[in-house]
């Protein structure tokens, strides 16, 4: 069956099944006793829409909840943004499913809220609508050269290697260069850089694409750089995840110790933050310590602190990327936890054949939807969606959102269950 028919087989199946008791005509968010079918929708079915089926489940015994997505297949981030090699992350997916097998859950996928059907169709069927698509889109640098051939966003590396159905024909250039440029020091750059890196043999026992593993198995990259426009303490990072790629095998890390000098307000972001303390004694250690038994083979991993990128150039066919120019940066303000980095005006080139912009995901707007576009977030107060951000912004009735639509794109896995039984506990409160 094509693509077209599905999505019109699912939508129509949805529209004709899901009102069940209901008529349309119903007004959205109307008061339903605990007695009465409480019908709600949850666009998205990724973490956040996961815990919050859960929660409405257990929450309201006369719940009946459609969680919809716009692939064919559930679990969202966790399908398509976990790395290979943290299968214990993916656990989680047990808990899911459990919820998806309860007699007043149902799954709906191939349907894509906005083009199949509009958010305000759905407040017709359902009392309750909770959006929870996540973000499916980057932040971008705005600065030349961006568009060239040879550089990714993060999120398109990680869908690839993760077998998405939008990015299994990214085919990424991994046998033309023998040096990778991370843009970004957070958690998804440490997990492109580590999947670049890692022995094959280790990713050959993980539940990576085939098409990713073979591409990985025969590339050429022996130098990654992870570049951040700020310092070691302020490297956006976890010290589990650092601690693990630090002791990849067959890696040599390369940092330089004049970038490990602190000041005042390092020193205090150190003794505020027991995670800012953790990563920078675990860079100090790394940027000392020499692995023994170095190899021909051996591979490098260079932090790169205190540089912005400021264009890309292009190799002589004039399309694909070849240097990353940055500038060097210091940090101003010294005011501790607010430090920002400026440029110098001292610039130096990194040549390279792939770039991986890893600055952080981005959400979309749907046509009809509120949405703060600076923040990349649906406006709302504690997860009941508000028509702006302004003061003046009045309350959507029954339409709540959670995940990172709702406060943006940071958090691992967990943190949208404290965030689902926010939204949970308001929605309910206010039925
Ligand atoms: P992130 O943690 O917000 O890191 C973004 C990085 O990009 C920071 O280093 C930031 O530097 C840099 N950046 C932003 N704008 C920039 C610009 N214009 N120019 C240069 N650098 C720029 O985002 P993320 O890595 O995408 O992770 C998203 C969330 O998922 C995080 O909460 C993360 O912990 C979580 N996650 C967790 C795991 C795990 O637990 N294993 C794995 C993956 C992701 P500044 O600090 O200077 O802004």
């Amino acid at each position: 069956m094509g693509r077209e028919r599905l999505l019109h087989h699912a939508t129509r199946r949805l529209l004709l099944l899901l009102p069940r008791s209901r008529g349309f005509s119903s007004s959205a968010g109307a008061a339903a006793s605990s007695r009465e079918p409480l019908h709600v929708c949850v666009v998205g079915s990724g973490p956040a829409g996961f815990y919050t089926a859960d929660k409405m489940l257990k929450g309201h015994e006369e719940a009946q909840v459609d969680i919809i997505d716009r692939l064919p297949t559930p679990f969202g981030l966790v399908r398509s943004g976990v790395a290979p090699d943290h299968p214990e992350t993916k656990i989680v997916v047990n808990q899911f499913s459990r919820v998806a097998a309860n007699g007043r859950c149902s799954f709906y996928g191939n349907v894509t809220v906005g083009s199949d059907v509009s958010v305000s169709e759905l407040q017709k069927i359902y009392d309750v609508v909770v959006l929870a698509y996540g973000a499916e889109s980057d932040r971008s640098l705005g600065i030349p050269g961006e568009d060239l051939r040879g550089i990714h966003s993060a999120r398109e590396f990680v869908w690839w290697y993760n077998g998405h159905p939008d990015m299994c024909n990214l085919a990424p250039d991994l046998q033309s260069t023998d040096s990778a440029v991370v843009l970004g020091q957070g958690n998804v750059a440490l997990d492109v850089a580590r999947i670049l890196l890692r022995c094959t043999s280790e990713l050959a026992a993980t539940d990576i694409a085939d098409y990713a593993f073979d591409a990985l198995r025969g590339n050429t990259i022996r130098k990654v750089y992870l570049v951040g426009r700020r310092g070691p303490v302020q490297a956006a990072c976890t010290a589990k995840e650092l601690r693990e790629i630090l002791g990849l095998k067959n890696v040599r890390v390369c940092i330089k110790e004049a970038d490990l000098v602190t000041s005042t307000a390092d020193e205090e972001e150190i003794r505020n933050s027991r995670i800012q303390r953790r990563v920078y004694e675990l860079l100090s250690k790394a940027a000392t310590a020499h692995k023994g038994n170095i190899s021909n083979d051996q591979k490098e991993l260079h932090f790169v602190f205190f540089r912005r990128p400021i264009r890309f150039l292009p190799a002589e066919d004039g399309s694909t990327v070849d240097v990353v120019q940055l500038e060097k940066t210091c940090l101003k303000d010294g005011v501790a936890g607010k430090q920002v980095a400026v440029g110098t005006g001292e610039f130096e080139d990194l040549k390279c054949g792939l770039v991986l912009k890893s600055i952080g995901y981005k959400s979309l707007p749907v046509e009809g939807l509120p949405f703060d576009n600076y923040r990349g977030v649906v406006p709302n107060l504690k997860g009941r969606v508000l028509s702006s951000e302004s003061e003046n912004g009045t309350v959507e009735s029954g339409l709540y959102v959670v995940g990172w639509l709702k406060r943006g794109p940071t958090g691992i896995v967990a943190t949208n269950l404290h965030c689902a039984e926010e939204t949970v506990c308001i929605l309910l409160r206010f039925l």
